[in-house]
């Protein structure tokens, strides 16, 4: 079973100010004996833990340019939200050969992949006008559906990840390359997750996901060392920004995690049927604005009319049985029938009445409710929760 969550928790650098635990959307977070605990069956990758952490006692951990060595031939490929980071094609075709310099022996482009992504997405949203249909390509919003918004899971689009698409797609024309390792730049840490390694993956055709503020200290070195031709795709890189993407009323797009779940929530009951699509990025500004990129989110926007505001080029052809999936999510929930979920649900109502419902976080668990759940899985007890003696004491004393 390979490890769901990215997150990596170092001992040394933590100040125990449970800040991560306080921020994290799914409770996937706890204190116990004084370390944070990190469920991957409850994590999404949204990273969100690790933007709080000012100590560095939380990282996502990627692949490392070590990992090359391993492989006859090696293939670098580079999302729009890396591109978007360019202020023109001269940076872009630095950018690319200072990636080509770490070691690849090819430096891929992925925008055009993206874009006919893209433009699946909005001709199904166009072909099932009559249900919304969701798509994200972000992991953290397939993860939070199927974790959160179980009745929605029908409405997610049937479409590969671009990276998995193109990852395949680069394969099958390498076959008699000996041992090609595919690597993925990765803007975020939910991306991390959609490759073979560093963490056990193997349904991916991604090899090795880099983290890239990792690599950035290494790509700097190599700037200005030469140029390599690169023209990406205009539909490919408006995907990574919600304001390029294609505007009309029937559709809606939103970034920002609350803003998500907000969609997601009033989606649940069916208040948002008139929309034929629902686009989410959790994170602001899209994946342009992922948390491992190095550039400044606001300025993507007129990156990208520089890039390639002229480009006007058809959309590549992918098979279908390339570009459709009925992968997107991974069932990650434990208690597997609906009875079971019930049984549970009631007895962790019962043990939260017995809880001072303060949330303060005092037992290490984000809220009582997290609390009650532990203690019905049987891993904490109810003397674990530090503010019940407390009232026992205040009880005695004013009786
Ligand atoms: S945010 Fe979490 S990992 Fe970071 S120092 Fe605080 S408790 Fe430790
Ligand atoms: S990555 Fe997100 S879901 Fe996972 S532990 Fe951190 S905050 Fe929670
Ligand atoms: S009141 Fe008790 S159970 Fe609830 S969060 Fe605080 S310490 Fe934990």
């Amino acid at each position: 079973m390979h490890k769901r969550s990215v997150v990596t928790y170092t001992l040394d650098q933590c100040i125990k100010c449970m800040k991560c635990v306080k921020a994290c959307p799914t409770s996937a977070l706890s204190m116990v004996d004084n370390r944070i605990i990190i469920n991957d069956d409850r994590c999404l990758n949204c990273g969100r833990c690790i933007s709080s952490c000012h100590s560095k006692g939380l990282l996502a951990r990627g692949s490392t340019l070590h990992d090359l060595e391993q492989y006859d031939y090696t293939v670098c490929m580079v999302p729009s939200s890396l591109i978007s980071n360019c202020s023109g094609l001269d940076e872009l075709e630095d950018l690319f050969n200072a990636i080509s310099c770490l070691g690849f022996d090819e430096v891929v482009d992925i925008s055009p992949y993206e874009g006919a992504v893209m433009s699946e997405v909005y001709r199904l949203a166009d072909e099932y006008a009559d249900t919304s249909v969701i798509a994200s390509f972000c992991p953290v919003v397939n993860k939070l559906v199927e974790h959160s918004y179980p009745m929605l899971l029908d409405h997610l689009a049937p479409i590969a990840y671009p990276s998995e698409i193109a990852a395949k797609m680069i394969r099958s024309r390498l076959t008699d390359h000996g041992r090609v390792g595919i690597f993925n730049c990765c803007e975020c840490e939910a991306k991390l997750e959609l490759a073979k390694y560093p963490y056990g993956n193997m349904r991916y055709e991604t090899d090795h996901a880099l983290a890239i503020v990792d690599i950035f200290p290494e790509i700097q070195r190599h700037m200005e060392q030469g140029r390599l031709k690169v023209r990406p795709y205009r539909n490919g890189l408006q995907s990574c920004n919600p304001a390029l993407m294609l505007q009309k009323p029937e559709y809606l797009i939103a970034d920002g995690f609350e803003k998500v779940t907000n969609i997601l929530d009033l989606a649940e009951f069916d208040l948002l049927k008139s929309f034929q699509l629902l686009y989410l990025f959790p994170c602001f500004n899209g994946c342009a604005g992922g948390h491992l990129l190095f550039g400044n989110s606001y300025l993507a926007r007129n990156n990208i009319h520089a890039l390639a505001e002229t480009d006007d080029r058809p959309d590549i052809s992918i098979p279908f049985d390339i570009m459709f999936t009925d992968e997107m999510t991974i069932p990650t929930d434990t208690i597997k029938t609906f009875a079971e979920r019930i049984s549970f649900f009631n007895k962790v109502n019962q043990m939260l009445e017995k809880l001072p419902g303060y949330d303060c976080s005092a037992c290490g668990m984000q809220t009582c409710r997290i609390m009650a759940e532990e203690i019905v899985k049987g891993t904490r007890q109810l003397t674990d929760c530090r503010i019940l003696p407390v009232m026992k004491e205040e009880e005695d004393v004013n009786q």
